[in-house]
């Protein structure tokens, strides 16, 4: 007797267990999917044409730069200051 009750117990925990692994995972790609919202907003550097997001972009003068050297660059080409040439 004492070991059917063995075996009861131990299928039910490994159904409980089965149970709150496949919750787990089912939660964890939400928070994935959750924390992943740079797929909204993607902008274009005017310099290297690269995309990102537009969290991540400098934005002047309704253009976007991946960087600070680019919007720089951007900014002297089209700028009125062009001391190169
Ligand atoms: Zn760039």
């Amino acid at each position: 007797m004492g070991k059917i009750l063995f075996w009861i117990l131990l299928g039910l925990g490994i159904y409980l267990l089965y149970r709150a692994s496949k919750r787990r995972n089912q939660r964890h790609a939400e928070d994935r999917r959750a924390s992943a919202p740079e797929v909204e907003d993607m902008v274009r550097c005017e310099v290297c044409q690269v995309n990102l997001p537009r969290s991540e972009a400098i934005l002047t003068h309704g253009h976007f730069y991946c960087c600070e050297a680019h919007r720089q660059r951007g900014e002297g080409s089209t700028g009125s200051n062009n001391h190169d040439q």
